[in-house]
């Protein structure tokens, strides 16, 4: 205990008389201590927040932690009671291999880029890296050299997109030693568990991860002297050397987004050396103007300017800002305590997230939460964008010991960043439908006619489970094949166990998915495992284009091509998964000579009336003779008659299905 005390009061004491190469430090004053202040209410909490650096919050008891000077607890003592407060607890590790002395587990700047450069050149399909902006001392002749702001996409090339897309970004408070590298690890998770994990899988294959790994990589060197430093280092704001009792220059780069930007009294700190100053100006910081640039390239702006204005329900992408500590997760708004326009999606995720960490979640400016704040990223990107964005407050401590982050605070981050990619595509919607938690097909190796058979279990009671081969049920324009009896009315239960035939399977190794929907009709998060189907069919088959869309009545056009690999003739015929709703030319079956290949044109039309439902068929061929021989598949989607108004002319309705059209025809009398 007393070597931590001495170490950190000394890091602290560092951090507090700045370690800039341009001015000369003093020591003079005596080190500060960490002090409970207890405060009388939410607007006096507010009051001190713009003033102090505040480490944690007890709501309950109503104090707060932070490390005061001499000086600064005789001022407060006269209006507040303060009490001296224990260090937070931490062991030194004892390793000193890499990484930042005593704290081996956490990469350092030199060593965080390093890898990122080892992981494009391991991964080149899959990784890359985009200069984004740079940092303040890159951009400020004289000082150190600075830096660029790398992010770091992960995806796949398998689908092109669009796809939906997750910010991750760790270090912009530089102390904050566990965020940088737990951003680091999720990246490297997911690439090396690509093609073995299937979550890992299939989460690349249709979705992108952009980490910002460290977004504040000159204020972090700062931190790794040791020292306790948040802020960029821009000293041009004239925060003087000695300015006792507490000297910092800097910007909170979380204070400084150009959205509710110095909207409260408290929220932020206009005296250049505290350690919540918001800058000069809103954005007024390169590595801020690089975020929000970037931030507004990969996002569409699905939100109306007005503040009342939620986003669409169906808005995708997400944005997580990792930050230390507190165990907490905070979403829009930090600003006021009034709800977000999207407020009730925004806690239902937020709750999800807090079940899987086992922390505290709450709107960030909302009474009893932590501290009202503003300029923050995670406001700029739903208040700006319409795009969800969360702070994940990690860990017990800003210099976490390496034994409690490795056995507690990464395996749980991981686990919901991974929960968190798979929300992605739609955060405001899945959150609230059934979870499925394990996904467990019978066998993962059949042949090609034996039914598999898949247990789903949800989290909350589901009504209905759809499954989809190849692709993600939900994807738009090219829904995935759904085979027969694959989506299931149920009664409400939180397991279910469904058997599905595999004759139409591609042969070799692909993603089996599911998703379980609720009484309300809402589809939670989707869940998938590689199946792995052997095949011996004599016919290879090509069908151009492999998907395609048309309207009821519509004629589908494909070019087939069959290669007959067997030693016999052999003769196919083209069939589908909705024979009865769909005509198929031609209608007669073809000879194929051994070793040879036949190429001819086909068309597809929908049969369907008014009342069958729409549903992806998948076109096949099989041999004549063995109806169990067959391949596919390319795939048709029949959407609904497109209706067309004319002009009102009377007050009766009737809807006739004609053609391809549903006229919907109103007499006027
Ligand atoms: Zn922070």
């Amino acid at each position: 205990m007393m070597r931590r005390f001495i170490w950190i009061a000394v890091a602290v004491w560092a951090a507090l008389l700045c370690a800039s190469p341009a001015r000369a430090a003093s020591t003079t004053d005596p080190p500060p201590d960490l002090y409970r202040v207890y405060f009388a209410d939410w607007d006096d909490l507010t009051r001190l927040s713009g003033e102090l650096d505040i480490w944690e919050v007890n709501h309950t008891e109503n104090y707060l932690v932070a490390p005061l000077l001499a000086a600064q607890v005789e001022t407060l003592g006269a209006t507040h009671r303060v009490e001296q407060a224990p260090w937070p607890v931490t062991q030194v590790a004892e390793s000193t291999e890499g990484g930042i002395e005593g704290f081996a587990c956490y990469r350092t700047v030199a060593e965080t880029y390093a890898t990122l450069d080892q992981l494009v050149g391991a991964y080149p399909d899959l990784a890359r890296v985009v200069d984004i902006g740079d940092t303040w001392d890159k951009v400020t002749p004289g000082g150190p050299s600075g830096y660029d702001l790398l992010v770091l996409i992960v995806t796949s090339p398998v689908y092109s997109g669009p796809k939906p897309r997750m910010f991750l970004m760790g270090g912009i408070h530089a102390r904050e030693l566990t965020t940088s590298e737990t951003a680091l690890r999720f990246a490297e998770r997911l690439l090396t568990g690509y093609g073995a994990d299937p979550d890992a899988t299939w989460l690349l294959d249709y979705a992108e991860l952009h980490v910002l790994v460290a977004a504040n990589p000159d204020g972090r060197i700062q931190a790794e002297q040791p020292s306790l430093w948040r802020k960029n280092t821009n000293d041009s704001d004239g925060c003087p050397y000695a300015n006792p009792p507490y000297t910092t220059y800097g910007v909170d780069l979380n204070r400084n987004f150009d959205f509710g930007w110095a909207s409260c009294a408290g929220c932020s700190s206009p005296n250049a050396c505290a350690q919540t100053y918001r800058g000069v100006s809103a954005a007024s910081e390169p590595e801020t103007q690089a975020i929000q640039d970037y931030l507004r390239s990969i996002y569409a702006d699905s939100r109306a300017d007005s503040i009342d204005s939620p986003a669409p329900d169906d808005t995708s992408g997400l944005l997580i800002s990792l930050h230390s500590y507190g165990q907490l997760v905070l979403y829009p708004w930090g600003n006021t305590t009034t709800p977000a326009p999207n407020g009730p999606a925004l806690a239902a995720l937020g709750a999800r997230f807090g079940a899987q960490l086992g922390y505290r979640s709450c709107q960030a400016g909302g009474f009893g939460c932590l501290y009202p704040t503003d300029g923050t990223t995670d406001d700029w990107v739903y208040g700006e964008l319409g795009v969800p964005g969360y702070t994940f407050e990690l860990g017990t401590d800003f210099f976490q010991a390496c034994t409690t982050y490795e056995s507690s605070v990464a395996p749980s981050m991981l686990a919901t960043l991974e929960y968190a990619l798979r929300v992605t595509a739609l955060p405001y919607q899945q959150p609230q439908g059934p979870t499925i938690t394990d996904l467990l097909p019978s066998r993962t190796t059949l042949a090609a006619g034996e039914p598999l058979t898949l247990t789903a279990n949800f989290d909350e009671p589901a009504t209905a489970l759809r499954l989809s081969v190849g692709q993600p049920p939900w994807l738009p324009g090219a829904p995935p094949v759904v085979y027969p009896a694959a989506s299931l009315p149920l009664t409400e239960t939180t397991t279910v166990t469904v058997s599905f035939d595999t004759t139409y399977l591609p042969a070799g190794r692909t993603l089996v998915f599911a998703q379980a929907q609720n009484a309300e009709e809402i589809f939670g998060l989707a869940a998938a495992q590689f199946v792995t189907v052997t095949r011996t069919s004599k016919f290879q088959l090509a069908i151009s284009p492999p998907f395609q869309t048309v309207h009821r009545r519509d004629v589908a056009h494909f070019s087939v091509t069959v290669t007959n690999t067997g030693a016999i003739t052999a003769t196919y015929i083209l069939s589908s998964t909705a024979d009865q709703l769909i005509a198929l030319t031609p209608v007669t079956p073809t000879v194929v000579a051994p070793q040879s290949t036949v190429t001819f044109a086909a068309s597809a039309v929908s049969t369907r009336d008014a009342t069958d439902a729409d549903a992806p068929v998948a076109i096949f061929v099989c041999d004549a003779g063995q109806p169990r021989d067959c391949i596919g598949t390319a795939v048709v989607i029949i959407e609904p008659p497109r209706l067309v108004r004319l002009p009102i002319i009377a007050r009766e309705r009737v809807v006739t299905p004609y053609r391809n059209y549903a006229v919907e025809i109103v007499h006027e009398r």
